[in-house]
């Protein structure tokens, strides 16, 4: 599962203050809405990943979705390059096309984190089933 920061997520837009008003504040009905919205999506997923950490208990993990946008879940290769357009994600080294959120969606489920200098954790197969001891 993406590791979804949602305390960020959840957190109170910041209003500006109202230049007429001293100690007042600008209404801002949009962006309190976009947060509420955010909000509500985060508490979803999060209960989410809860449930299923109950029902699936050691076999659920928690992936950095950072650079999973960026990274070519065929290659391996990470440039913000390869992302096309919001919505499309093209790999500028092996020519891999797909839509973004799938490509990244992919890169998550094979546990595909990167960190902020570039290091790759080892590829784990989306497939993979956990392994357990077997009484035959
Ligand atoms: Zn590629």
């Amino acid at each position: 599962m993406e590791d979804l920061r949602i305390g960020q997520l959840t957190k109170r837009p910041e209003r500006k203050p109202d230049p007429h008003r001293p100690g007042g504040f600008l209404p801002n009905r949009r962006r309190a809405k976009a947060g509420l919205n955010r909000g509500i999506l985060a508490a979803g997923w999060g209960l989410l990943v809860q449930r299923l950490e109950d029902k699936a208990a050691g076999r659920v993990e928690k992936v950095n979705p950072a650079y999973t946008s960026q990274t070519c879940s065929i290659c391996g290769h990470r440039a913000p390059g390869n992302r096309e357009s919001q919505a499309v994600f093209r790999c500028v080294a092996c020519g891999h096309q797909a839509n973004a959120d799938v490509n990244a969606a992919v890169n998550v489920a094979a546990g595909r984190a990167v960190s902020a200098r570039r290091e790759t954790l080892a590829p784990v197969s989306p497939k993979r089933e956990p392994q357990h001891a077997t009484s035959a």
